[in-house]
């Protein structure tokens, strides 16, 4: 069961403008999808109807927000299939998702002299807070190298894990490149060496069925506006009894139990990891979204992204200049690629001039770039909304760029 694409797009507002004189087309989907209505209105509506601070309210407006919020949560748990929605924590996004983590973990979990695994493939989301953990703990970085084509050697990571690897921490998909890791093997390797596993699920959630129950991860984060969703928020699910035991992040108002300057204990999950005052608005929002993707069926949309994806490949490789950078055997929604002799940064400015949204540069992901030798990519990363006349009209895009740099 297919879905109407037409009907599909009209859902995006933002999509029906011009730029530049010419109809948007917006390939900048990895760094941001665009909003459906559906989603503009529930945010709209909380901060019209009932906008309240919740938990600890007793009159009709706080009561309405908090049912609204902790349902939203168990849709979350429904969308990724965890087993509890006190394994559902809110956070800022995907960085927010993964400095916890590390921060959490390293206190509870890791000792000098320990190993973390990350791979070369990685977001800086999910290197940086890993490198600051290791820093202070005297821990170890760990890298999984990839090949030419930019699948991850897991020949090389079995050889890195060993007894002293607490914790492997890899993406999903991969931002740059859009390479979709093998990560239930991934996992399995590093459950029989009884390390744990975070998948950085960022670019995988808008386009792959995530059942972590299946995959058997730890932790999974995800940002909301990468699916739909709004801006500042996003997820961090990790097994309950690993939550548990962790150490919470921050410290304020939600998260504790009862507070003396003799001692203070903490709330039960999730609330120990939610200090402060939630993002009520966005939780709701993203709730529409999971609504959204569900109505259309994410199968669906793959579909779409797919044959996107594979007739955009098709019509670059018979374009000379241009080079494809990550040909992986298993890719997801990103096309990055480079044209002999003209800078991405001019490539992405003409591409724009003609109504083209596309990122240039090293994505957040500058090992990656030094691994393939370059200093960045164009990248143009896609969505359901996204349809081959609008590849046509990339691709004359940049036949006209070439011409006019010659
Ligand atoms: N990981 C990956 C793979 C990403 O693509 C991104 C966003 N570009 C992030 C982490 C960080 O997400 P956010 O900026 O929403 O926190």
């Amino acid at each position: 069961m297919g879905i109407n694409q037409n009907q599909f797009i009209a859902q995006f507002p933002i999509l029906k403008q011009q730029i530049n004189k010419y109809p948007l087309v917006y390939f900048d989907n990895a760094a941001t999808t665009q909003k459906p209505q559906m989603v503009i209105d529930r945010i709209s509506n909380y901060y019209t109807n009932f906008n309240s601070n919740i938990h600890r309210g007793v009159h009709h407006l706080s009561q309405k927000a908090t049912d609204a919020y902790e349902k939203a949560r168990i849709s979350v748990k429904d969308f990724i299939h965890a087993t509890s929605s006190k394994e559902i924590i809110f956070t800022k996004g995907t960085t927010d998702s993964i400095n916890l983590l590390a921060f959490s973990f390293g206190e509870t979990f890791l000792k000098e002299g320990d190993e973390i695994i990350v791979s070369e493939l990685e977001h800086h989301s999910n290197i940086v807070p890993w490198q600051m953990l290791c820093e202070r703990k005297k821990a170890k970085l760990r890298v999984i190298p990839v090949n030419d084509e930019g699948d991850l050697l897991l020949n090389e990571y079995s050889k890195l894990l060993n007894e002293r690897t607490r914790l492997v921490a890899v993406g999903h998909v991969s931002n740059a490149l859009g390479t979709l890791n093998p990560v239930k093997k991934i996992i399995d390797l590093a459950h029989k060496n009884k390390s744990l596993v975070l998948i950085d699920g960022a670019q995988a959630i808008a386009h792959i069925s995530v059942n972590v129950q299946d995959l058997d991860c730890d932790f999974y984060a995800f940002s909301s506006h990468k699916m739909y969703g709004p801006m500042g928020i996003g997820v961090l699910f990790g097994k309950k009894n690993l939550l548990e035991q962790l150490q919470p992040y921050q410290g304020g108002g939600e998260m504790i139990a009862s507070v003396s300057f003799e001692k203070t204990t903490y709330n039960e999950l999730p609330f120990k990891f939610e200090a402060g005052t939630p993002n009520v608005a966005d939780v709701l929002g993203l709730e529409a979204a999971i609504e959204f993707i569900q109505k259309e069926g994410i199968e669906n949309l793959a579909v779409l992204e797919e044959e996107v994806l594979n007739y955009a490949t098709s019509e670059f490789q018979k374009i000379d200049r241009i080079q494809i950078i990550g040909k992986a055997k298993n890719k997801v929604g990103v096309l990055s690629f480079l044209i002999d002799g003209i800078h991405p940064y001019d490539v992405g400015t003409i591409l724009d001039q003609m109504g083209i949204a596309v990122r240039t540069g090293n994505h957040c992901a500058e090992p990656i770039m030094k691994r393939m030798g370059i200093r960045g990519t164009i990248r143009a990363s896609f969505s359901a909304y996204n349809t081959k006349e609008e590849i046509d009209r990339f691709v004359q895009a940049i036949h006209k760029t070439i011409e006019m740099f010659g």
